[in-house]
């Protein structure tokens, strides 16, 4: 049991001189289970979870068996600021948050007092792989007149150089709110989402270098060719995706958004721009409509990710409830970098609070499109 695949991933940082340089990173992906191994895991984990006082975090990329763990066991399924918040407000004393490193970490920033363990401490994040602290804070360090926003895809250490962390419904109102406030503004890491709030909002942002190996490589060529294909589908569109793909998108928006948008419409066939995972979610929310995943740089062996995040794909119900069980791969985040994280989460929190962000999809997507352009990503 617990036998593993190692894939390499290739991952981009920006350099001093302004360039990009590629590194691989590792993701150890594990080996699926027999249905009756299945079964006798899944009866642990939920033991586990009681006698633990635990409750299982999961993210809408992770493995749909997992999903459906949490839903069932009083958990949640979300994007990465839900998945935090949910954590936080959870009466349980442990959380085990399936997801990656970074998600776990802001839920032990928001929860210090909680016990919070993850399948695997080495499932990663592109995006956080492509800022390090120390050569983001240099980066930072040349600016000093601008504010720092940094999305919620990043290291707690990275978090608590930032003035602000952002996601999902709230990162294009607080860049707005800045620009008008006369800010000027660095962003990072995801260049993609950050040129995408720079065209929404007009702000002046100089953006770090960094990029979602998923989103990357959805590729706007093929993607109008497989449009062609389906002239009746809408696209959904994840704002990690280049904006090339985003052009072609009826729908910008988070996860959870792009769910809300495909329950709305009255499209009955979708194409989707962001990590298959969020199928699980989707088609629950869309029995009887038909998704098909956009095109990808290559297909099976060629493409690196294939809509499939590989860090995302580390979580396993096995590993899950050897954590819980053993009590390992548990999330300490030093205090002092906590204190520091904490002020820019919860910045972006007290925000939330008096915006009251509240978006209701109408199911007409052209004024959907112009209501989702205030929805960042998950
Ligand atoms: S899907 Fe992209 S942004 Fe999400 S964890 Fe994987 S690499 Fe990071």
């Amino acid at each position: 049991m617990n036998q593993e695949v190692t894939k390499w991933v290739d991952y981009i940082q920006p350099t001093k001189a302004g360039s990009v340089k590629i590194y691989q990173a590792e993701a150890k992906v594990p080996v699926a289970l027999t249905s009756e191994e299945e079964e006798k895991v899944i009866a642990e984990l939920k033991a586990l979870l009681k006698a633990e006082d635990a409750v299982l975090v999961a993210h809408y990329y992770t493995d749909p068996r997992i999903q459906a763990l949490a839903e069932e066991t009083g958990g949640c399924v979300a994007d990465s600021l839900e998945m935090a918040r949910f954590g936080r407000d959870a009466k349980a004393q442990t959380l085990v948050v399936a997801g990656v490193r970074f998600m776990g970490e802001t839920a032990k920033i928001l929860s210090p007092e909680k016990r919070v363990l993850m399948a695997d401490l080495d499932a990663t994040c592109s995006l956080d792989l492509g800022c390090p602290e120390e050569e983001f804070s240099q980066f930072c360090d040349q600016y000093s007149d601008r504010t720092v926003v940094v999305y919620a895809n990043t290291s707690a250490k990275v978090k608590a150089r930032a003035d602000w962390v952002v996601t999902s419904a709230i990162g294009l109102d607080i860049v707005r709110e800045l620009d008008r406030a006369g800010e000027k503004i660095i962003w990072g890491p995801d260049k993609h989402l950050g040129h995408y709030i720079q065209e929404q909002t007009g702000a002046d942002m100089i953006l770090w270098q960094g990029s979602c190996i998923v989103h990357d490589e959805f590729k706007a060529d093929s993607l109008a060719l497989f449009r062609k294909e389906h002239p009746d589908a809408a696209v959904l569109a994840h704002p990690e995706s280049p904006a090339s793909v985003l052009a072609q998108a009826d729908v910008i928006g988070s996860t959870s958004q792009l769910i809300k948008a495909a329950q709305a419409s009255t499209s009955e066939r979708f194409i989707v721009a962001t990590d298959r995972g969020i199928f699980y979610k989707m088609q629950q929310a869309v029995p009887h409509k038909e998704l098909l995943i956009a095109p990808t740089a290559g297909e099976s062996a060629t493409c690196k990710s294939c809509a499939m995040c590989p860090w995302m794909a580390m979580n396993s119900l096995a590993k899950l409830r050897d954590a819980l069980k053993l009590g390992s791969n548990e999330i300490k985040v030093d205090e002092a970098i906590r204190v520091g994280a904490v002020k820019s989460l919860n910045r972006m929190l007290d925000f939330s609070e008096k915006m009251s962000v509240n978006v209701q999809a109408s199911g007409d997507l052209l004024q959907d499109q112009r209501l989702f352009q205030h929805v960042g990503p998950a």
